[in-house]
Order: structure tokens, then C-alpha cells, then sequence
């Protein structure tokens, strides 16, 4: 790519080289065009046995990770995102809290949990300070995997919390006073229970709720869909990401950026994926994930892509994605 990106200079962009579930579904697109039955059957036999190959444990990071999953467009893969890493994570050993901070609820949704009016939720963490521990809910699935619910009242809080004290933080504040999560103390009593990762879903907005996310954060997760106008507005969100570390959270870093809804057979997919890297380089994660049935499937049955359909390229993407950033090493470290 010799065009300047968009967002301003950036460093030649090296080869992209996915290795994984959909690298070696391109491999076996290239030996057939992917579509036929047989093609179809061997893919699906090399991702499982590959997938076979990924399932060890999973390094716990030495703090908590506090992982944004941010990008104001709708649509572009966030709660999916989301809940499929912290399933994967959770299945790999590791103990995950996800926090719903949109008010739609579609990550408790997909993890079953109930979220209806009444239920303890993010609102009350933020609205009322009432303590997360009394709000954290086990998912009924899926061992070491912890949610936050999100109710409709949240809709409500990005005004409420306009007139409040500190009212970006107010998040952050509810996260740190959670005796299980972590982020600047390792080590010690109490470190076997300590959550290895957060992971905040936010709303499609760049308004308050996303803001606390940005506060409380210390590492950024955005999910870039392989699509036309991808990378729009996503100028908007690192002006955004700029501004938060200039005054409100130095520590904040884009550490993940991960492609979603790849479809290796088209051109418009690898032009967007090396466009990104040509920006974000080795934030980018090698394994992108692809489009899949199974993976939109899987919310109506009150399950992640990683119960529904374990063999399935969608499942053994999120898993190989999760490793990756379970096993890449935070340059920011604790804080
Ligand atoms: P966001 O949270 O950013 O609004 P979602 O995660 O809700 O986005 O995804 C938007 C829609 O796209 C949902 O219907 C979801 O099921 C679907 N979707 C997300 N990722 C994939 C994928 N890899 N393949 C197919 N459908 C997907
Ligand atoms: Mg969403």
C-alpha cells in the first residue's frame, strides 16, 4: 500500500500472514474455491484438529487485564466479540468478568444471564455505587466466566451521570473497589480468585458509558468488521482514546485490534485487513474471524459460539484469537 492511510503516516506494512483457523481455511479455499461439500469437509477436519491443538490452559497475566471492546459503529461485532473471547479465555483455565455497559443487554443475552428491570446491573454499580460484588452473576455455562448485567436503565445513566461527581470515572471507581480485580497489585493474599480479565461490551456511542469504559480501561480490544467504510469514524474513536489518555487515563493502550466477519475469498476483506495493518501492525491479531452462521446462531440459544458449535471455524477463530492476546505480552504492564 503506498497511500498514505487516512489517519496519517504509519510504517510500511509488512506481508499479512494469518496462520490459523483462517489461514487454513484459505489454504484449502485456494486448493478447491471453498464451496463444494468435500472442500467444505476437509476444512472443517483441519480447523478441529487444529482447534485440538490450541486447547492447552492459558497463561494467567500477572494482573488484572481491563479490556475495552470499543468502536462506536453498530454492528461491527463488539458484544459477539466480547462474549466469545471471554468464553474462550474462561475454557482456557483463566477467570473472566464481563461487564454489559450497553443498555440493550445483548452480551447478558448471549451468556444467558436474566437482565430484565429489577436485576442488580452496571447501572446500579454506577448510578447508585452499589458494590459489583453483590452484582457479578456466574454464568450458568461456562466454569470461571462472571457477568455484569446490563438492564434498560442504563439508557437512562448517560444523562443521569451527567450531573454527577466525576462522573467519567464513576466505572473505574466500581471496578477498583472490587476486592477480585486487580490491575496494579499482584502477587499475595487473595491472588488465586483475582479475575485475569474484564472485558467491557460498550454501546454504539462514543457518550458517557463508552467514556468510563475508556477511564477504567488500561488496554483497548477494537473489532474492526472486514466491510467497505470499515475504518470510517474510527478516526473519531482514536481522537477520542487521545484525548481520555491526555487527561483522564494515561495508562490507556490500543494493545488489541481484532477483524471480524472476514471472508478470506474476497478482495475487499484482505484489502481492509492489510489497510488496518498497514495502521496498527502488530496490534492487529493474525487470526481473523470469519463470517459464520454458527456464530450468529448462537446468541438465540442463550450460548457463545464456543458451547454451541466447539468445532465449528467460528469457535476455533475466537479461540486462537483469545490465545493470542492471552499469550501476548502487555507492554504497559500493571499500573
Ligand atoms: P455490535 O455489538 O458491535 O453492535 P454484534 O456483535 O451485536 O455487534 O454483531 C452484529 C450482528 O452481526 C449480530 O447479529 C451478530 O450475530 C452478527 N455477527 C457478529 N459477528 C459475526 C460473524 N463473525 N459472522 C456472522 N455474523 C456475525
Ligand atoms: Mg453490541
Amino acid at each position: 500500500m503506498s497511500t498514505p492511510s487516512r489517519f496519517g503516516p504509519h510504517p510500511a506494512p509488512g506481508p499479512v500472514a494469518y496462520r490459523t483457523a483462517g489461514d487454513v481455511a484459505r489454504v484449502v479455499a485456494d486448493v478447491d474455491d471453498g464451496s463444494t461439500p468435500l472442500a467444505r469437509s476437509v476444512e472443517q477436519d483441519i480447523l478441529v484438529r487444529e482447534g485440538l491443538r490450541l486447547r492447552g490452559p492459558l497463561p494467567r497475566p500477572d494482573h488484572t487485564r481491563v479490556m475495552v471492546v470499543a468502536n462506536q459503529k453498530g454492528g461491527v461485532g463488539k458484544t459477539t466479540t466480547t462474549v466469545n473471547v471471554a468464553a474462550s479465555l474462561a475454557q482456557g483455565g483463566l477467570r473472566v468478568l464481563v461487564v454489559d455497559l450497553d443498555p440493550q443487554g445483548n452480551a447478558s443475552t448471549a451468556l444467558a444471564i436474566e437482565h430484565h428491570r429489577g436485576i442488580p446491573s452496571t447501572y446500579d454499580a454506577m448510578v447508585d455505587s452499589a458494590p459489583l460484588v453483590d452484582i457479578v452473576t456466574p454464568s450458568p455455562e461456562i466454569d470461571g466466566l462472571f457477568v455484569v448485567p446490563a438492564t434498560i436503565d442504563l439508557a437512562g445513566a448517560e444523562i443521569e451521570l451527567v450531573s454527577m461527581v466525576a462522573r467519567e470515572s464513576r466505572l473505574r471507581k466500581a471496578l477498583l473497589a472490587h476486592p477480585q480485580i486487580r490491575p496494579d497489585r499482584t502477587g499475595g493474599d487473595g491472588d488465586e480468585d483475582r479475575f485475569d480479565y474484564v472485558l467491557i461490551d460498550c454501546p454504539p456511542s462514543l457518550g458517557l458509558l463508552t467514556l468510563n469504559a475508556l477511564v477504567a480501561g488500561d488496554e483497548m480490544l477494537i473489532p474492526i468488521q472486514a466491510e467497505y467504510y470499515a475504518l470510517e469514524g474510527l478516526g473519531q474513536l482514536l481522537e477520542t482514546v487521545e484525548m481520555v489518555k491526555a487527561h483522564l487515563n494515561p495508562g490507556l493502550e490500543v494493545s488489541t485490534i481484532m477483524l471480524t466477519m472476514y471472508d478470506a475469498r474476497t478482495r475487499l476483506s484482505a484489502g481492509v485487513a492489510e489497510e488496518v495493518r498497514g495502521h496498527f501492525g502488530d496490534q492487529v491479531l493474525r487470526t481473523a474471524i470469519p463470517r459464520s452462521v454458527r456464530i450468529s446462531e448462537a446468541p438465540s440459544y442463550g450460548q457463545t459460539v464456543i458451547t454451541y458449535d466447539p468445532g465449528s471455524p467460528g469457535a476455533l477463530s475466537y479461540l486462537e484469537a483469545s490465545r493470542e492476546m492471552a499469550m501476548k505480552v502487555t507492554a504497559g504492564g500493571p499500573r
